[in-house]
């Protein structure tokens, strides 16, 4: 048990972000209550591609962050029996051969694979590049599977869970944040984190502290079952398509607009086709479901991690991609709020930068 014992913390928002920052407050020994106004993994995790994917263009402020996601979740991995992640590893040909990468893209860029190793890697390729960067270290997960791994092994260490259960505003004494108020009556807090996603903008408002985190919408399409088809995670100008441990065909679309023929389920057909096109060993494709999640966007692209400026006592974590990042930044703001120890990894990411003259 850490030193947090006895800290008041109410977590708002039960998606992986909020679970993994239960998860880590309470192991440190904070009293956590998490706050969810509706299921676990019911917002944009329940609909993410999620890929752990630590490869980013330079500059990159938080190449810190992403170059320690790996390990993290290979931590947690050994400490949650529900951590189940397929580290498959990730053949990516939309970088160019010659891009400057960042942090664990340096390490990736021993990676380079020629046409014949992708081969080796993905057989079922029709039209495979001269050159992919393959991040073997790479995988993804089940993003529900994991955000309940988290919040289980939050309750084990003494974390009470309210689903359906919204926040519907804060209890202030002057400057200061000492509770929320929500459908099911108010509860006290010494500390407040908001890792409500997209919801983040709504809760700080009533805070009087406006942050730019765009929705961005994409489309997450999962396909009926049909085994051995990808071995690794492709992302390639055409696709980007993994297996999830069932076998079930997963891709990842851009969202377009609302037009009709723009709706999820006909870009689920339309990347079928792309599928069919770029695979051998494609029978049949059918779509189970298809569907659009919100993404948290900073305008600035930059995760807003720490706590709010002009108030005391709420924390705010809004971040994308927030797979890739949750294991990190769940262990580190927790050592934040409990220990009082400021990472460096995360000054990049502090809400104060969009307040100053
Ligand atoms: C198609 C697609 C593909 C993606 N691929 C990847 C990827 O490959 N890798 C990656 O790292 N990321 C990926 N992402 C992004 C990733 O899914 C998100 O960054 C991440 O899931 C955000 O998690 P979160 O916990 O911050 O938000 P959420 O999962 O949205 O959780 C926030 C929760 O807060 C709750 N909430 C909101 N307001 C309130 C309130 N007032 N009171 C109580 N509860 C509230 C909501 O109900 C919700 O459950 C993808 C997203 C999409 C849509």
């Amino acid at each position: 048990m850490g030193n947090g014992q006895g800290k008041r913390v109410v977590v708002i928002g039960a998606g992986i972000v909020g679970a993994s920052l239960a998860y880590h407050l309470a192991g440190k020994g904070a009293n956590v209550i998490l706050v969810e106004a509706q299921g676990i993994a019911s917002g944009v995790t329940g609909s993410s591609f999620a890929w752990i994917n630590t490869t980013h263009p330079e500059p990159d402020p938080i190449a810190q962050l992403r170059a320690s996601a790996i390990e993290e979740y290979r931590r947690l991995e050994t400490q949650l029996p529900g951590m189940e992640i397929r580290w498959t590893g990730a053949l990516s040909y939309s970088v160019m051969p010659n891009a400057a990468l960042s942090a664990s893209g340096k390490q990736a860029s021993d990676h380079w694979v020629s046409r014949s190793q992708i081969l080796d890697l993905e057989p079922n390729l029709k039209n495979p590049p001269q050159a992919a960067l393959f991040v073997a270290q790479e995988g993804a997960l089940d993003a529900v599977a994991a955000t309940h791994a988290l919040i289980a092994g939050a309750e084990a260490y003494g974390a009470k869970i309210l689903t359906q259960t919204r926040v519907l505003g804060f209890v202030t004494q002057g400057a200061k944040v000492s509770g929320v108020e929500t459908t099911i009556g108010c509860i006290d807090a010494d500390i407040v984190v908001l890792a409500a996603g997209t919801g983040i903008t709504k809760l700080t408002d009533m805070l009087e502290v406006s942050l730019p985190i765009e929705a961005s919408p994409a489309i997450f399409i999962r396909y009926k079952p049909q085994p051995n088809l990808v071995h690794t995670l492709i992302s390639s100008p055409e696709m980007e398509v993994r297996q999830s441990s069932d076998g079930a065909l997963l891709a990842a679309e851009d969202y377009l607009d609302e037009a009709m023929e723009n709706q999820p389920l006909a870009i689920a057909l339309r990347t079928a086709k792309t599928i069919r096109n770029e695979l051998h060993g494609v029978n049949s494709i059918d779509v189970e479901s298809a569907c659009v999640g919100l993404r948290p966007i900073p305008a600035d692209g930059i995760p807003i991690i720490g706590y709010l400026p002009k108030v005391v006592g709420a924390y705010v974590c809004a971040m994308h991609p927030g797979i890739t990042l949750a294991a990190i930044v769940g262990r580190l703001a927790s050592e934040e709020i409990i220990d009082g120890v400021a990472s460096s990894a995360l000054y990049p990411c502090r809400p104060d930068r969009f307040f100053q003259a």
